[in-house]
């Protein structure tokens, strides 16, 4: 009875392995200990050791026995560790003979026993614990041979015999167990594997049916409704036919998103990259949303970078599918103003090639807590607001996935109720290196409701359609009925071969699903058909097959189109028009009105930038270089007792200086706070993908800096940096910035680039004497008593972003200045003599002429530029103060 059940818990699949293992190990180890017992016996063990053998066995098997029936393994296997290490084994040492008989080998299957049961920390805590009780014995053994029960040499031999042997029999029967653990787990994970295989054939198989099934009756639909809306009809059923036409395409995007999803998420989606005119797909999508905005009143606008290849290799199916989902959110959520669709070109690591397609709208923007969950599935955001809006919340996550799969991004800039901007970059390679330069897009689409005519007539043109389904046969014919083309309908295959046999049709239009001879094989036949008519003709597959591989099987094969169902009117006529001979077709006076008709609507001079670079008014930079640069200038406020005023804009230093010398009066200077900076980067996000903001140093500054990183914080794409400088010398950070950013440099790159020249850059100043400093905290009032009662012309410098007093110069101002000059350039040979500033504030005309023959009696610089202070600057500085500015070739330190 003890056997089968023993067994059972051995090999019984469904118990826990760990649990498995137990008893497996206890099973031989009470075998093994019953053995020594027997042993003992016949070497002429006494009887108590004999005594305290069967004791131990007993309790060994009581432990494991109530550890499994109570299922509580772990602590089983504790105490039996412990009782194995404590007891056990320093037991038997003492009385088997210690070195020289089994006893080292039992501490090896107390190891194997450890390792094999417990698991993380507890089994390192007895591992290293049966290591210490090994020790002690060995150093107790050896400190006091006597306390070792010797035993005969025969005796030695049996217990290192009988140990070797039950080790051995643990390890074979360890490993023998893993062995067939192994074989059970990979047998069984192999035929979860052809599970999965066949159950995602069969949902592969069943979504390309369904996809198929469902768009052929959506085609009937889609077809003969569009007959309607071409016919005279009444005001009332063309409003019907025109609801039918938003409702079935609606129902068809519905059946795609929820395919493509699918696809996603079992991994099946595949990408097909080809080549593709970039153009062509520009015009397409603008085409196709120009019209959307300009019937719900929206101006469209288009930016299409010129450095943009002509010909890009690209999944092009799937990146229409991203921007035509991105630009129908962008129609569908915004109610007045615009949506603009930029195109550019960037590069990334290793030069690889980065199209970026930006989204910007003037809609309700997204919700700063919204915006982490825009992207999943089913998930509409921002409900009570959109709930009149009809959508699933399928696109975005769809879009992303796909962009993902693309190796791309995609990220979003939103300011609530202002509008949003989503940005999307997907790596490409340039199927040439021709450029796109500046596209002329046309629109040549005209309103549902004008009045039908074909693009073209060619009575003399044979038609063929292929297609099992007589519904379709019907749409294509009605579609191309206008077009007074010669057209014939074969159900089949065969039929079609029959028919091909006796008449050279012009172009046949092929499906892909027929039972017995599907549309690809009947293809390859009318091409080798002996004494075939049509051996030469366009052969264009009409399918419902709308995924990448499907056309890439069509290219493959040789077909000379493919169009997808459910077809448009348009469309079919278009591509009919493509396909047959020249001299047969007639342009209809419809094409030419539509040609006539057609806008040019799109500018392309006006490039969205990359990478734009703003800064601070505390700067002190020219206007001709902020224009130059397109720099954006966030103003700091000054407070006087007549009000507050923007910075360079309303007030200039001369003024505000006059101001406190002739009033008295006191000015104080605020920063921009969170929500100015806020409003000040959402306009800037409008002109360029990524805003890089060199803030005044925050060691100077109180709380701007922080205040611009906590309103980057809302968006993506703006990057603060801390100039370590204030006036000109975070000037010259920001033309850094601004070189970098006309290279294409990234934001990240132009922030480590700016973190090396910090050091680099010296701004200095000389002043009168301390008391705006002090006035504004910059400096003890102490301080500026003492400095002023002595005539002290202090001269400041930046140091690790701080202002310090760097010395004081004696005497009248003209012999300070001197003073200054000279000390500043002492180093001459370490200076870049690219650019100087010389930023001023209440200093003469005279002065200012004098100042600069004296740098020059020193120093050539290439440029020089003088710069009135801001009044953010002069305030804290007085008048009668000027300062230097330029770069180091290499840092002092
Ligand atoms: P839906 O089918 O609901 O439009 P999407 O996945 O396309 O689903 O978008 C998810 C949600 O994101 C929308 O429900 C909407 O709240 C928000 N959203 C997407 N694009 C915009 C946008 N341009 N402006 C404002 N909200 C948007």
């Amino acid at each position: 009875m003890r056997n089968p059940k023993l067994k059972d818990l051995i090999y019984n699949e469904e118990r826990p392995v760990q649990e498995r293992l137990f008893v497996l190990i206890v099973a031989i180890m009470s075998v093994s200990l019953a053995i020594i017992v027997v042993t003992n016996i016949l070497t002429g063990a006494s009887l108590g050791d004999v005594v305290i053998l069967i004791a131990l066995v007993v309790i060994l098997a009581a432990v494991a026995a109530a550890s499994i029936r109570k299922k509580r393994i772990k602590s089983g296997a504790r105490i039996i560790s412990a009782l194995m290490i404590f007891v056990m084994l320093p037991f038997s040492f003492f009385s088997g003979g210690g070195i020289l008989g089994g006893p080292p080998i039992w501490f090896v299957l107390s190891a194997l026993f450890v390792g094999l049961i417990m698991e993380g920390r507890v089994k390192l805590f007895f591992l290293f614990l049966n290591l210490i009780v090994a020790g002690i014995c060995y150093a107790l053994a050896y400190t006091f041979p006597t306390l070792i029960h010797t035993n005969t040499t025969l005796g030695s031999y049996i217990e290192s015999y009988v140990a070797l042997g039950f080790i051995s029999l643990s390890v074979g029967a360890m490993v023998s167990f893993a062995v067939r653990l192994y074989q059970q787990e990979s047998s069984r994970s192999e035929q979860q594997r052809k599970k999965i295989e066949a159950l995602s054939e069969a949902q592969n198989r069943f979504f390309s049916s369904m996809s198929h099934e469902i768009r052929t009756p959506i085609n009937t639909i889609i077809g003969l409704n569009e007959m309607i809306l071409r016919e005279d009809v009444s005001e009332e059923v063309a409003e019907d036919a025109a609801n039918i036409k938003a409702a079935s395409s609606m129902l068809l995007h519905l059946i795609n998103d929820i395919l493509d999803m699918s696809k996603l998420e079992s991994g099946n989606m595949r990408l097909t990259p080809v080549a593709y005119h970039t153009g062509d797909m520009i015009s397409d999508l603008a085409n196709m949303f120009w019209n959307r905005a300009r019937e719900k009143g929206l101006e469209f606008k288009v930016n299409v970078g010129p450095e943009v290849p002509a010909e890009l290799i690209g999944d092009d199916m799937r990146i229409r599918q991203v921007l035509v989902n991105v630009l129908n959110n962008a129609v569908k959520y915004t109610v007045e103003g615009s949506v603009t669709f930029s195109i550019q070109c960037g590069t990334r690591r290793d030069d690889e090639l980065v199209i970026i397609y930006t989204v910007a709208d003037t809609g309700i923007g997204i919700k700063k807590e919204s915006i982490p969950f825009l992207f999943t599935a089913f998930r509409r955001v921002d409900e009570d607001r959109n709930r009149h809006i009809e959508g699933t919340g399928l696109g975005l996550s769809i879009v992303k996935q796909l962009v993902d799969l693309m190796g791309g991004s995609i990220t979003v800039n939103s300011v609530y109720t202002m509008g949003s901007t989503f940005i999307i970059e997907i790596p490409q390679r340039a199927a040439s290196a021709e450029l796109l330069g500046t596209l002329d897009l046309e629109t040549r689409q005209k309103s549902s409701r004008t009045a039908y005519r074909a693009r073209f007539e060619a009575p003399e043109a044979n038609v063929l359609v292929v297609d099992d389904n007589t519904s379709n046969l019907l749409v294509a014919s009605k579609l191309l009925r206008a077009t007074k083309v010669r057209l014939d309908t074969a159900s089949s295959g065969e039929e079609a071969l029959r028919m091909t046999l006796e008449k050279p049709y012009h172009v046949i239009f092929m499906d892909h699903m027929m039972p017995k001879m599907d549309g690809v094989e009947c293809h390859r036949r009318i091409r080798a058909q002996t004494g075939g008519q049509c051996r030469e003709a366009k052969i264009v597959a009409l399918t419902a097959n709308a995924d990448a591989e499907s056309r890439a099987l069509y290219e493959r094969e040789g077909f000379d189109g493919c169009l997808i169902k459910p077809i448009e009117g348009a469309a079919l006529e278009k591509e009919l028009q493509h396909q047959l001979p020249a001299e047969l077709v007639r342009a209809s006076a419809a094409e030419e009105d539509v040609l006539e008709e057609s806008v040019a609507w799109i500018q392309t001079s006006r490039r969205k930038r990359l990478v734009a670079i703003s800064t601070e008014s505390t700067a002190d930079l020219p206007q001709t270089l902020l224009d130059r640069y397109e720099v954006a200038v966030i103003p700091h406020l000054v407070a006087t007792e007549n009000g507050v005023f923007r910075d360079v804009i309303d007030v200039e230093s001369g003024g505000i200086l006059s101001y406190i010398e002739k009033t008295g009066g006191s000015v104080r200077t605020l920063e921009p706070n969170v929500s100015a900076h806020e409003a000040f980067f959402a306009g800037q996000l409008a002109r360029a993908n990524d805003i890089v903001h060199i803030a005044l140093s925050p060691k100077i500054g109180k709380s701007g800096f922080h205040a611009a990183q906590e309103a980057a914080a809302a968006f993506n794409n703006v990057t603060v940096i801390d100039s370590g400088h204030i006036s000109s010398g975070q000037g010259l950070q920001v033309l850094e910035a601004c070189r970098m950013a006309e290279e294409g440099r990234t934001p990240d790159e132009i922030s480590a680039q700016l973190a090396r020249t910090r050091e680099l850059v010296q701004t200095s100043f000389i002043v009168d004497n301390l008391d705006a400093l002090a006035r504004a905290g910059q400096v003890k009032s102490s301080l500026a008593r003492v400095v002023k009662s002595l005539s002290l012309h202090p001269v400041l410098r930046i140091r690790d972003g701080g202002l310090n007093v760097e010395r004081l110069c004696f005497g009248s101002h003209r012999r300070a200045w001197k003073i200054y000059i000279r000390r500043t350039f002492s180093s001459i040979s370490e200076v870049d003599i690219g650019v100087l500033f010389i930023t001023y504030a209440g200093v003469s005309a005279q002065d200012l002429r004098w100042i600069r023959e004296q740098v020059e009696a020193y120093i050539q610089f290439d440029k020089v530029y003088f710069q009135k202070a801001a009044p953010s600057v002069s305030t804290n500085c007085g008048a009668n103060c000027f300062g230097l500015t330029f770069r180091m070739k290499r840092s002092e330190r």
